[in-house]
Formats: structure tokens, C-alpha cells, sequence
């Protein structure tokens, strides 16, 4: 059984130590250990404590104090809704998975045949997320990269995707991104359907893909186990149909429901600032109506619904549970996973963004998307994100593909946007949220733009030549690189005597056999032609002596450091070696 700890609103790490029981150094060691650094005295909210509680095995559920979640006129709604005969919504979909693998050609897909269904006219604009309907039912997609929608998972605790279709070519495999995005549903506790995309190619090989699902834990549901795997080509449209009847039929299963009725709440899935439009911002309803002339409160921000749009661009008057719309009518700009909601008036409205704004999580103050997203580099294969805009169409096109051919295996950059044209302000704020750099070909930056960036903390860099921003990429990517480990044998020894023995070391001599023993060095413990433990030599001594050498056929006394108690017998080997960590070049 976890134990329950409330917690009352965001807390200080000295704090946390004290409702855990636990000394505080072990939580700065833990962040540390993941390479944050943060004092006692530092604030982190709730999601993140959860998360370090996580990572620290402990049996331990956080959970918020009621009071601090929202206003009580908010708490009365809910326990309304709670009350209130709920209705079947459409499920609100991730697509997600391996670079190449096919996202965006399935979305296209998917998207196109809806919209060549309904609406003559197509689509007018991209927006992130958007609503498909199979046969009378209506499936909601999200565009967003699938880690942004998941982190504003852990940030708010609110469940913003019912299921997550994992993408994976069925000529490639399961590849490192694969794995990175069944680990962030797992974590979210969504549930999954692999398209077996690019079934149309020769080279797909969907009982090697099962193999591959079943090796990590995904046993295909025809193996005996629960994983949905639904072969699919997005360039034939084959198998698309059965993809959304799955999908339908997991939520049928599932029941997402929701209330239809009353004041609209849910999450900012996209904003940005919009030539004549202003602040605009793309939100997903989760439960009641957003009406057009609504006031609103997003985060830190108010305003009214000017106007209201659908995923389409088509002007509506009304949006549901699980529907996206694109909202203007913003003072400012909300953030990406900001929860918004209806309230009666705009007075009420402005009162709660201040409030908000007043209590807001400092810019400082470590939050929960952050340290998942240092967590989860640790596992990751490391990409380098890029934005790259350039002067002209063909420019941009080359460069782009010179960068995607500097991709291997271990490492990958992914081009998270790209455009013709100076950078811009929507630029800016995108490579913020996907930390991104941006790189600018044969451009100008304006000193508004450059500005932005250092606020936003974005890393602009400008090149007119090709090969050399081919060259700034490949050093990032190498620097991402983790370092290749060079093991050089250095000399054998055979144990004559052991003379003290403690749980941390040993202190031993006997003769060198092999090759030359040297300070620093580790050694492998060698018993019967076996490794029993391993050690690092902290001295060496030729008599009673200190020495850095010692070499074949010369005896020696050494102390060797051990992590458990290791006791040695004569007649043991010791294997000596160096090892020493060296930066990788791309190859
Ligand atoms: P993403 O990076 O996952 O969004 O992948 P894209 O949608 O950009 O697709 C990568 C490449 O694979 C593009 O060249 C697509 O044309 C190609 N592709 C995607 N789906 C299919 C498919 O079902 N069959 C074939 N033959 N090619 C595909």
C-alpha cells in the first residue's frame, strides 16, 4: 500500500524531505544524479515531486490539497459534473513514433479523407490538432509532437489523450524513438495501437515487427497478448479504415465520457500571435460547451471568444467535449498546457488571471515538463531538434536534406519546423517549446527577433554557406554523442599474500606476470579463470616504497579499493586496466 502525503500547493525541496522522512541531501543527490541542480530552498511543484518520488521508488502518492486545485466555484461545478449524466465523447488521439516512420503522412491521410468527405474547400489552415469523422463518429487527432502532449500530461494531471497510435514502418522496425514513445504512454498509462505503416513496400515484414513488440513486452494481441497492431500505408490509404475502427471500438470499450453541458473547461494545445487576429490560441474542450462570446481564463491570461473556429478554419458558434478550436479574442498569449475555462464575466475572468499570474510557478522555479524531459534524456537516444528557415524554397529544401543525411542510428536531428522567409516571432516561441535551435540560411535576424530568443532562451544561428552550417550541426550532434569508453590492459599480477582485509580494501602483494602495472588503474579480479569482483588500485608500493610502476617479474604491495567486503586468496590474478572516456566523431 503507497502512503499518502498532502501537499499544499508547490513546496521547497527542504520541505518535500520533511513530509518524505527523508534527509534532503538525498533528494538533491537524486536531481543531481540527473543533472539538475537545485538548493533546499528552491520551489518545485507537485508533478515534479511526484516524478523525483518516482524515480526514487518510494511507495509514496502526492497528492494536492483539494483547496489548491481550483476556486470552489469551480469545485461545486465539478462535483456537479460528477453528479450530472455524462455523454459519450470522441476520443482525442497521439500519433507518435520514429522519425520517417510516417506521422505525418498518416495524419495527412486521415485528414485528407475526411476533409474530401465533408467540406469542399480543404483545409485553410494547419492547426494542431483536428477532428476526423468515421462513418458518424468523430475521432480527434493531435498534431502536437507527442512528448509536448504527454509532458502537459504530467504538468497538469489532466489527461489530455485517451490513446496513443504508435507509428512504426514495417520495413524499419521498432527504433530508438519507437521505444522513447511507448515508454512516454506507458508512463501517461494510455492506451496504445501500432499502424504497421508502409505496408505497400516491398521490404515491410510485420512478423518481424510482432517479433520485435513481443521482445519488449508488447505481445501482439494474435500472440496471446493485448498489443493492437493494425497494418496500414499511409501512400495506399490501405488499412486506414480498420485503424479508426479500432480506435472507435478501444473507446467504445474504454466509455470516454464527458459532460455536454455547461461552461466549457480544457487545455491550450497551441497559441501564437496571428497577423490580424492577435493573440490566438488553438484549445481542446474536455468537458461542457465553449460558446462564441464567452469569457474565458487560460493560465495567467483572460479574454473574450471573439471568434470561434474549428480545425477546418470554419467559423462555429459552439464546441464540445474532445472538439479542438481555435479561440480569438486573448489579451496575450497563453502557454502550451495552460488549462483554460468559462467563467460568468469578464470581471471574474481578469480577477483569476491575476490571481493565476500572482501565484504563477517562477520562470526559476524547476517544473515537472523540464525534469521529465532531463529524465527521459538519460534513456533516449538523443536528438538535436532544429528549425530551420531559409531565403528561398530550394535552399531550404537542400539544406534540410543535408542535414537529415548526417542521421545515424545513435543519434538524429529532427526537424521539429522549417519555412521560407525571416524568422519570426511564431519561430521563436515553437523552437522554445521544442527546444529547438534555429538555423538561418542566407537570412537577416531583426534585433526584436534576437531579443525574443534570448529571453526564450532560443540559440539563433545564421549561415551562408552550406557546409559549414552542415559542419555547426554535425559538432552538436556529436557533442550529444555520449562518450565511447577505451579500455587499455595495462599488466597481470599473481597474488603471494594478503595482508588486511576490510569492507572498503585490500591490501595485497605478489609478483607482476605480464606487462606493466601503473598508477592510476582499475583491476579485475580474477578467481579459476572467473572475474569475482572488481577493484580500483589507489597504491602501489616496490618494498615499502610508493611507486607509479611496477614491471614483469617485479614484486609489489598494493591497496585496492573495493565496493563489498572481497576477501582474496593467493594464488588469485589481477587483471590491471585503464579506462578512459573519449568524445565520438559522426562517422
Ligand atoms: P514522419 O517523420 O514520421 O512524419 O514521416 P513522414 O510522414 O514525413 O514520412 C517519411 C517518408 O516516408 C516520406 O518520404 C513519406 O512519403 C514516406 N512514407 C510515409 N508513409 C508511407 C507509406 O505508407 N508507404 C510508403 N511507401 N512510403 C511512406
Amino acid at each position: 500500500m503507497s502512503r499518502k502525503i498532502e501537499i499544499d500547493g508547490s513546496l521547497t525541496l527542504s520541505a518535500l524531505a520533511e513530509q518524505l522522512e527523508l534527509p534532503p541531501t538525498t533528494l538533491v543527490a537524486e536531481l543531481f544524479k540527473n543533472g539538475v541542480m537545485i538548493t533546499l530552498n528552491e520551489k518545485i511543484d507537485i508533478d515534479t515531486a511526484s516524478i523525483l518520488v518516482d524515480e526514487l521508488g518510494l511507495e509514496v502518492e502526492l497528492v494536492q490539497k483539494e483547496a489548491d486545485v481550483q476556486e470552489s466555484s469551480v469545485a461545486t461545478q465539478k462535483q456537479e459534473r460528477e453528479g450530472a449524466k455524462l455523454d459519450a465523447r470522441p476520443p482525442v488521439v497521439a500519433v507518435m513514433g520514429h522519425v520517417d516512420h510516417g506521422k505525418t503522412s498518416l495524419l495527412d491521410k486521415i485528414r485528407g479523407g475526411s476533409v474530401a468527405e465533408g467540406e469542399a474547400g480543404g483545409i485553410t489552415q494547419h492547426i494542431s490538432a483536428y477532428q476526423v469523422q468515421h462513418g458518424d463518429r468523430a475521432i480527434t487527432f493531435m498534431d502536437t509532437p507527442g512528448h509536448e502532449a504527454f509532458a502537459a500530461i504530467r504538468e497538469h494531471g489532466a489527461a489530455l489523450t485517451d490513446l496513443a497510435v504508435i507509428v512504426i514502418a514495417a520495413d524499419d522496425g521498432i527504433k530508438p524513438q519507437t521505444k522513447e514513445a511507448i515508454r512516454f504512454a506507458k508512463k501517461a498509462g494510455v492506451k496504445m495501437i501500432v499502424a504497421a505503416n508502409k505496408v505497400d513496400k516491398e521490404a515491410a515484414n510485420i512478423d518481424r515487427l510482432k517479433q520485435q513488440l513481443a521482445e519488449i513486452e508488447m505481445l501482439p494481441e494474435d500472440w496471446g497478448g493485448d498489443t493492437v497492431i493494425v497494418p496500414v500505408s499511409a501512400k495506399t490509404g490501405e488499412g486506414i479504415d480498420k485503424l479508426m475502427e479500432m480506435i472507435l471500438l478501444i473507446s467504445d470499450v474504454e466509455e470516454f465520457k464527458a459532460d455536454s453541458r455547461g461552461d466549457a473547461e480544457g487545455l491550450v494545445i497551441e497559441a501564437r500571435m496571428q497577423t490580424g487576429m492577435g493573440p490566438t490560441a488553438v484549445v481542446l474542450v474536455q468537458e461542457g460547451v465553449l460558446n462564441q462570446g464567452d469569457f474565458v481564463v487560460a493560465g495567467k491570461v483572460y479574454g473574450k471568444v471573439r471568434v470561434l473556429k474549428d480545425s477546418y478554419g470554419k467559423t462555429i458558434k459552439l464546441a464540445g467535449p474532445s472538439s479542438p478550436a481555435l479561440v480569438c479574442g486573448l489579451k496575450s498569449l497563453p502557454d502550451f498546457g495552460d488549462s483554460f475555462r468559462v467563467v460568468a464575466s469578464e470581471k471574474q475572468a481578469k480577477k483569476l488571471a491575476a490571481e493565476a499570474q500572482s501565484r504563477g510557478v517562477s520562470s526559476s522555479d524547476m517544473t515537472s515538463t523540464e525534469l521529465l524531459r532531463i529524465i527521459s534524456k538519460r534513456t533516449k537516444v538523443d536528438e538535436f531538434n532544429i528549425l530551420v528557415k531559409a531565403d528561398v524554397q530550394g535552399s531550404l529544401t537542400s539544406v534540410i536534406d543535408s542535414i537529415k543525411s548526417l542521421d545515424t542510428e545513435e543519434i538524429a536531428s529532427r526537424v521539429v519546423g522549417s519555412g521560407v522567409g525571416s524568422i519570426g516571432e511564431n519561430d521563436v516561441r515553437s523552437a522554445a517549446a521544442s527546444e529547438a535551435v534555429i538555423y538561418g540560411f542566407n537570412l537577416d535576424v531583426s534585433a526584436s527577433i534576437r531579443r525574443l530568443a534570448t529571453q526564450e532562451g532560443v540559440e539563433i544561428k545564421i549561415f551562408t554557406v552550406i557546409y559549414e552550417l552542415l559542419d555547426d550541426v554535425r559538432t552538436s550532434l556529436e557533442e550529444l554523442l555520449s562518450p565511447e569508453e577505451v579500455i587499455t590492459e595495462l599488466g597481470k599480477l599473481k597474488v603471494k599474500g594478503v595482508f588486511n582485509t576490510t569492507k572498503t580494501e585490500v591490501i595485497c602483494g605478489g609478483e607482476v606476470t605480464e606487462g606493466t602495472l601503473r598508477l592510476p588503474s582499475n583491476v579485475r579480479i580474477i578467481r579459476d579463470k572467473k572475474k569475482i569482483a572488481e577493484a580500483v588500485v589507489t597504491n602501489l608500493k616496490k618494498g615499502p616504497q610508493d611507486t607509479h610502476e611496477v614491471n614483469k617479474g617485479e614484486m609489489c604491495g598494493l591497496n585496492l579499493a573495493t565496493e563489498t567486503k572481497t576477501v582474496l586468496q593467493e594464488g588469485d590474478r589481477l587483471e590491471f586496466y585503464s579506462s578512459e572516456l573519449k568524445e565520438r566523431k559522426l562517422s
